[in-house]
């Protein structure tokens, strides 16, 4: 037994390093590489991907593990091995499933789906992408058929981003907050509006990125395993233990975007810089899902980056930073400034309490997609009625609707739900570490952070992938995801920013 688990962790570790190196070129990609490479780069991680690939799925894996089943069962469950055999049979399970033709056919589908869905966006033309994206959802109802039986169609997308999470489920969490969250963005849009004129003015980049910098070492990420670049799209990426990098971008007419992006993939890479060593070079070795991801990057973002103890400490500083355009602005001007909340067509500029409608939205168009209930050529008009009742606003055309986002050229269905549960995870975590540290807002506003960050570390993230996002949720806060204390959170603080 002991050398077979020995022989599976070296083709493990095999994969992963192929894996970690397919992620550099990738980041180097989008940090630095120059445009012409772009052709023999695609080759590059091409190459990579499928040599892990092609390790990872190889019958010997397979006979490995089936061989290591008995051993598995009389051990810890939650030992590392146990765990590790477990999360490497259901991976190796998926990954077994499709057959390589539908792997390229795919790649192939969204190559050029992509590339549609581009100049579609670019003319706001969706009938320039509507064939793509049938054939894309085609595709994915094939591929949901080869996980079948399944309870519901949408199941085995979601699966592949929230390992054990079913579509009934997140239908359930999100039924309950709609109406409540409809309602308050309603209320708040009745009320007069806050000013934030003040972070639309011109903001030095360096100043910028210098007092991000500052935020970010705060909060406890360690540069001597990690470091920033600037990119179009910011992400954080795990390249292996000691290696956790962020990456971020710069306006010089905005304030949020460059200090909250960074505070959000500081908090993606807190999470990964937090996994413990052990795990290193193993399928464990990263957050156990992307909503799991989500709740930790919201939670640095948000919880603490737009909370107004942060801001008692941070302000001053801030002000020194920029005096011209804060020195006349006062804390709870500036608190309410970059809490504004106002209905928006794009996701990605939404604020906390118009977010999670974005994503509803276009999950439950997901699901009418792949249930054959909705056709593709309708999803303009359908997605503008419903914007309509979630946020009040009606986009102006397509691009800043239906075609707004790339996922789905990519075939990413099943992906945008874990936005949304991150956001709820966020605050069911705060609030259990509030029982633990009930001093928390006193420590954050003293600008300490430590207590929170080993909190976090000793809860979630050393466990790596150790647990499904469920489990480890219920392990955490004592019961599963639940919409509940993330609508208690917003109704609370806008309701007193607002007025309500
Ligand atoms: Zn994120």
């Amino acid at each position: 037994m002991e050398n077979k688990l020995k022989e599976l962790k070296t083709i493990l570790a095999d994969v992963d390093d192929l894996q970690r190196a397919a992620s550099v070129l990738n980041w180097d990609q989008q940090a630095n590489m120059p445009a012409a490479a772009a052709e023999a780069r695609g080759y590059q991680m091409g190459t990579l991907s499928r040599i892990a690939h092609e390790t990872f799925t190889d019958e010997k894996v397979g006979k490995l593990l089936e061989a290591l089943k008995p051993a598995a069962a009389e051990m810890e469950p939650d030992s590392d091995d146990a765990c590790l055999i477990k999360v490497t049979a259901r991976e190796y399970k998926r990954s077994t499933k499709v057959p390589p033709e539908m792997v390229a056919e795919k790649a192939q589908l969204t190559a050029v789906g992509n590339q549609a869905w581009q100049e579609a966006r670019a003319k706001s033309d969706f009938p320039l992408f509507q064939p793509h994206m049938e054939k894309i959802v085609d595709w994915s109802k094939r591929f949901a058929e080869l996980f079948a039986p399944y309870d519901h169609i949408y199941d085995p997308l979601l699966d592949g981003y929230e390992p054990g999470m079913k579509t009934a489920e997140v239908q359930a969490i999100f039924d309950g907050l709609k109406g409540p969250q409809s309602e308050l963005i309603h209320a708040i849009a009745e009320k007069p509006q806050v000013d934030d004129s003040f972070l639309h003015l011109d903001f030095d980049e360096q100043k910028q990125w210098d007092f991000g910098v500052e935020a970010v070492t705060q909060i406890g990420y360690d540069w001597k395993r990690g470091r920033e670049d600037k990119v179009t799209h910011p992400f954080s990426t795990n390249l292996g233990y000691g290696d956790q990098r962020i990456t971020t971008r710069v306006y010089d007419d905005f304030f949020n975007t460059h200090l909250f992006a960074t505070l959000h993939e500081a908090g993606h890479a807190l999470y990964e810089q937090g996994i413990g060593p052990e795990l290193a070079r193993t399928p464990l070795y990263g957050g156990t899902s992307l909503a799991i991801h989500e709740s930790q990057s919201r939670l640095w973002e948000n919880l603490v980056g737009r909370s107004h103890q942060f801001w008692t400490f941070n302000y001053p500083r801030l002000q020194e930073f920029f005096p011209s355009q804060f020195g006349n602005v006062d804390l709870e001007s500036f608190y309410k400034g970059i809490n504004k909340v106002e209905p928006s067509f794009i996701r990605v500029e939404a604020d906390e309490a118009t977010y999670n409608l974005h994503i509803m939205l276009r999950m439950e168009l997901e699901i009418e997609l792949l249930e054959g209930k909705l056709a593709v050529k309708d999803l303009p008009e359908v997605w503008n009625e419903r914007f309509n009742q979630y946020l009040g606003v009606t986009p102006p055309d397509d691009a800043e609707g239906v075609l707004q986002d790339v996922h789905w050229s990519f075939g990413l269905y099943g992906y945008f739900s874990t936005y949304a549960l991150g956001n709820l995870i966020s605050v069911q975590i705060w609030e259990a570490v509030k029982k633990d540290l009930p001093d928390l807002e006193d420590l954050m506003a003293a600008g300490k952070f430590s207590d929170l960050h080993k909190w976090l570390r000793e809860k979630i993230y050393r466990h790596g992938s150790k647990f499904e996002p469920q489990e480890l949720v219920q392990r955490v806060t004592g019961s599963k995801i639940d919409g509940t204390p993330y609508l208690r959170y917003l109704q609370s603080k806008f309701g007193e920013i607002y007025g309500l």
